[in-house]
C-alpha cells in the first residue's frame, strides 16, 4: 500500500490531509514528485476499457449459431465417412475464425486506442503553476481546480468551496445537486453526505473551488462500486444485433427445411445417405459466413475515417445511429457563429454610439464624431459596467485552455482600450460576491465594495435586465424613471438592434448600502451594448449540403428571436419562409399532452428562440415522439441531460465543458459544423454499404436455399453438392463483396 493514502479524509482537517498527503496548499505537488508518485500507484483510470482478451476473442467466435451449425454439419459428413466435404467444412470454419478474429481484434483495439484520445483533461496546480494535464496523470496529493462544467477526475477533499455545488447523480441516483464545503465530517457520514469530498465521476453545476486528490482509479468511489466498469459492457450495435437475428432464422429456416426435404425423401423411399447430405448442403447454404465480420470492421473503419476528420466517436453503435440521424437540433453561438465577438456600438436613451471596428475601439456618435469616455458619463458608466460584470478575466484569452466567455472577453477588451481595465477597476472596486450567469434568470451580477457602500453591476437579456430597472441614465448624469412605455420602447431599440443579427445585453447598476441586497431589483439602467459575433464561413455550404442529404437543421438558441432569425437566414436554415418559435410559447410544450397538430407546429419549426436549458430536453423528446433520429450539439453543463437523451449528442471539443463531452456520443474536436456533415456523410455510407452487403450476401444464399430445397422436394436428386455450395460460398461471399462493404461514398444507395 502506498504510503500516501489515506483513511477517511474526509473526517480530517484540511491541514492533516494536506501534511499527510506531503503536499503544498499553495503550490501544488512538485513535478518530480508528481512523477514519481505516478510510478508508485495504477494510472487514475478505471478499467472501463477491459482489454478484450485474445481468448476472448476466440471464444466470442464460438457462441454464433452459424459456426455451431457448420460443425454440427461437418461432425455428420465425417460419421457418414464423407471426409472431403468434412475436411472442406472445417477448413471454411477455420478460415473464418481466422478473419473473424483478426477483425474483433482490430476492432477492439481501434475502439481501445479511440477511448484514450477521448481521455478527460484536468487543471492541477504544480510546481506553482496551474496546468492542464491527463486526468489519467493524476497522483494522490495532486491540487485540482474546479471550476462550473468540470468533471472530477479523482476523489479530491475540498480545501476550498466558494458556492460550490456538485451533481453526484451519477455516484447516489440523487439529481438535485449538493453544496460543498471544506469543514470536515463523521467518520461515519455516508457518502452521499460527505460535504467535504468531491467524487470521481461527479460534476460541477456552480461555484469552484479546489480540492486535494486523496484517492486515483479503482481506489476512487465510483470505482469501487464499479459503476463505469458495468455500464461500459460490450456494445453491441442495433446493427449486429440485427445481423444476429437474421442468423438465428436462417439456421431455423435451414433446419426446418432439412427436417421437411429429408422426411418427405425418406417417406419417398430414397436413400437415407443422400438426404443427410442434402440436410449438411442445406445447412451450408444459409450461412451468410462473412456478414458479421464485414459489418463489424466497417462500423470501425468508419470510426476511424471520423476520428481522422475530427470528429471522435465513442461507440460503434453511434456510427450507425449518425448514419440514420433525420434532424439536427444546434445551438447558434460557436456551432453556426465563430464565438468571436466584438463590441459593435452602445444604445443610450437618446443616443448610440458606434465602436470602431479596427482593433482601436475609437467611439463615434451617429454623426461620425469621436466621442471619448471620459465626458460622455453613460458610455464610461457602460464601459466600466461591462469590465466589472465579467466571470472572465483579462489575460484569459492568452490561455487557450481556460478561455473565458468569448462576449465577456469582448467586453472586457473594449473597456481595456478606454483605459479602463477590468484590473484597476477591480483594484477600485473589490469585489466582494458574484450572482454567476444564470440561463434561468439570464442575467448575471457582480457586488463591489465602493467607498463605503456597494456597487451592483448588472448585466443580461434586455427583456429579463429591463424588468428589473425602475430608472434609465440620461446623458446629464441623472436618471429619469422607467415605465411600461418607455420599457417598450427600449424592447423595440432591442428588437431593431437584433433584427441586424447582433447579440444584445442590457447593462444596468445600483449603488446600494446592504451589500446582501437582491441584485436584480430596483437598478438604473445604464443602456444596450450590441455585440457582433460573424457567422462561421464554411456553415452555409454545410447546410445546404445537409439538407440534400435528408436531414433538416434545427436551430436551439438561448438568444433573442429576432438575432435567431437573421443569423438562421444567413446561415441558410429552412426552406424560404422560416418558422420561429420563442420563450412564452414554448414554456407549453408538454410531451404527454400535446395534440398530434400541435406536434405537426413544433416539428415545421426552423428556429426556437430563447429556449431554457430544461426545454431542449423536451425538444429533443418531441422531435423522437415524432419519430425522428435526433442528433444534438451543446457544450454546457445544462445541455448534458438533452445531449444524453437524444440519438447522439454531440459535443464541442474545444469550448464544451467535461460534462457535456462525458454526455455526448460524439465529440468534435475543431467545434466545426461541417465536421458533422461529413462524419454523418460517412455514417450514411457505411449504413449503405453494409446495407448493399447484407443484401447481396442474402440473395446469394437464399437463392442455393431455394435450388436445394426445391429439387429435393420435387424428388430430384441435390442439384448442388455441400462441397460446391462451400466453394461458391468462399468465392462469392468471402472475396467479391469487400469492396462494397468497404467502398468510398459512390457506392451510396
Ligand atoms: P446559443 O449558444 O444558442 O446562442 P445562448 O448562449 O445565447 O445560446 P444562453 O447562454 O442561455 O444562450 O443565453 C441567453 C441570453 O442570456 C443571451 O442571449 C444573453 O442575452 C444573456 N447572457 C448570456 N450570457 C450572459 C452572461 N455571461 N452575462 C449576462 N447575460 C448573458
Amino acid at each position: 500500500m502506498p504510503d500516501h493514502s489515506l483513511e477517511h479524509p474526509f473526517s480530517l482537517s484540511v491541514e492533516d490531509v494536506i501534511r499527510k498527503l506531503k503536499t503544498d496548499a499553495d503550490n501544488g505537488l512538485d513535478p518530480g514528485e508528481a512523477e514519481a508518485r505516478l510510478g508508485s500507484y495504477c494510472a487514475n483510470r478505471l478499467r472501463r476499457q477491459k482489454r478484450k482478451s485474445l481468448l476472448a476473442i476466440l471464444g466470442n467466435l464460438f457462441q454464433s449459431a452459424i459456426v455451431w451449425l457448420l460443425t454440427f454439419a461437418a461432425g455428420l459428413s465425417f460419421v457418414f465417412g464423407e471426409f472431403a466435404e468434412g475436411v472442406a467444412i472445417v477448413a471454411l470454419l477455420l478460415v473464418n475464425a481466422g478473419i473473424g478474429f483478426f477483425t474483433e481484434l482490430r476492432a477492439a483495439r481501434s475502439m481501445e486506442a479511440l477511448m484514450q484520445i477521448a481521455d478527460v483533461r484536468t487543471r492541477v496546480r504544480r510546481g506553482g503553476e496551474s496546468r492542464m494535464i491527463d486526468a489519467r496523470d493524476i497522483v494522490p496529493g495532486d491540487i485540482v481546480v474546479l471550476e462550473v462544467g468540470d468533471m472530477v477526475t479523482a476523489d479530491l477533499r475540498l480545501i476550498e468551496a466558494a458556492k460550490l455545488q456538485m451533481d453526484e447523480a451519477v455516484l447516489t441516483g440523487e439529481s438535485t445537486p449538493v453544496e460543498k464545503a471544506t469543514e470536515p465530517v463523521a467518520k461515519d457520514t455516508a457518502v452521499g453526505d460527505r460535504a467535504d469530498m468531491a467524487f470521481k465521476g461527479t460534476a460541477v453545476t456552480q461555484g469552484s473551488g479546489e480540492g486535494l486528490v486523496v484517492a486515483t482509479g479503482m481506489d476512487t468511489e465510483i470505482g469501487r462500486i464499479s459503476y463505469l466498469a458495468q455500464s461500459a459492457e460490450a456494445d453491441v450495435t442495433p446493427l449486429e444485433q440485427r445481423l444476429d437475428r437474421l442468423g438465428h432464422r436462417l439456421v431455423w429456416l435451414s433446419l426446418g427445411l432439412a427436417a421437411l426435404a429429408i422426411g418427405a425423401g425418406i417417406l419417398r423411399g430414397s436413400d437415407i445417405m443422400a438426404m443427410i447430405q442434402t440436410g449438411v448442403a442445406l445447412a451450408v447454404a444459409s450461412v451468410p459466413e462473412g456478414l458479421p465480420i464485414v459489418a463489424t470492421l466497417s462500423l470501425a473503419r468508419g470510426m476511424w475515417r471520423m476520428s481522422a476528420r475530427n470528429a471522435l466517436i465513442t461507440q460503434l453503435s453511434s456510427v450507425e445511429t449518425l448514419g440514420a440521424t433525420t434532424v439536427i437540433l444546434t445551438d447558434k453561438t460557436g456551432t453556426l457563429t465563430e464565438n468571436r465577438m466584438t463590441v459593435a456600438k452602445y444604445i443610450f436613451e437618446d443616443a448610440e454610439v458606434e465602436v470602431d471596428a479596427d482593433g482601436d475601439h475609437g467611439f463615434r456618435n451617429t454623426a461620425g464624431d469621436p466621442v471619448s469616455p471620459d465626458e460622455d458619463t453613460r458610455l464610461a458608466a457602460a464601459l466600466r459596467i461591462g469590465a466589472l460584470c465579467s466571470a472572465a478575466e483579462t489575460g484569459d484569452e492568452t490561455d487557450r485552455d481556460h478561455a473565458g466567455d468569448p462576449m465577456e472577453i469582448a467586453l472586457l477588451a473594449v473597456a481595456k482600450t478606454a483605459s479602463l481595465a477590468q484590473e484597476d477597476l477591480v483594484s477600485d472596486l473589490p469585489e466582494i460576491r458574484e450572482h454567476a450567469f444564470d440561463p434561468d434568470v439570464k442575467m448575471m451580477a457582480t457586488v463591489h465594495e465602493d467607498d463605503g457602500a456597494y456597487l451592483v453591476a448588472v448585466k443580461g437579456a434586455p427583456e429579463e435586465d429591463l424588468q428589473a430597472c425602475s430608472r434609465v441614465l440620461k446623458s446629464c448624469g441623472e436618471t429619469g424613471q422607467l415605465d411600461d412605455d418607455t420599457r417598450s420602447s427600449w424592447l423595440d431599440r432591442n428588437a431593431n438592434a437584433a433584427q441586424d443579427g447582433l447579440r444584445v445585453l442590457a447593462l444596468a447598476q445600483k449603488r446600494v448600502s446592504d451589500g446582501e441586497t437582491d441584485p436584480y431589483d430596483d437598478l438604473d439602467l445604464i443602456g444596450l451594448v450590441c455585440l457582433i459575433d460573424p457567422i462561421r464561413d464554411d456553415v452555409p455550404e454545410a447546410i445546404a449540403a445537409r439538407q440534400n442529404a435528408w436531414v433538416r437543421v434545427v436551430m436551439l438558441t438561448g438568444d433573442h428571436a429576432d438575432t435567431a432569425r437573421t443569423i438562421a437566414k444567413k446561415a441558410g436554415l429552412g426552406d424560404g419562409e422560416l418558422k420561429v418559435l420563442e420563450g412564452p410559447d414554448l414554456g407549453k410544450l408538454d410531451v404527454e399532452t400535446m395534440s398530434e397538430d400541435d406536434l405537426a407546429q413544433v416539428m415545421q419549426t426552423d428556429v426556437f428562440a430563447r429556449v431554457a436549458p430544461e426545454t431542449k430536453l423536451t425538444l429533443v423528446s418531441l422531435f423522437q415522439k415524432a419519430g425522428q433520429v435526433v442528433a444534438m450539439t451543446g457544450d454546457g453543463v445544462n445541455d448534458a441531460p438533452a445531449l444524453k437523451k437524444a440519438d447522439i449528442g454531440i459535443a464541442m471539443g474545444q469550448r464544451g465543458t467535461e460534462v457535456a463531452k462525458e454526455a455526448a456520443r460524439m465529440v468534435l474536436q475543431d467545434d466545426r459544423f461541417p465536421t458533422i456533415v461529413a462524419a454523418m456523410r460517412e455514417g450514411r455510407v457505411i449504413f449503405g454499404n453494409i446495407r448493399n452487403f447484407a443484401i447481396y450476401m442474402m440473395s446469394c444464399n437464399v437463392s442455393q436455399i431455394l435450388v436445394v430445397g426445391l429439387a429435393v422436394g420435387a424428388g430430384l436428386p441435390t442439384p448442388l453438392l455441400p462441397l460446391q455450395i462451400l466453394y461458391l460460398n468462399v468465392v462469392t461471399g468471402s472475396f467479391l463483396p469487400w469492396p462494397l462493404a468497404s467502398g468510398p461514398e459512390a457506392k451510396q444507395c
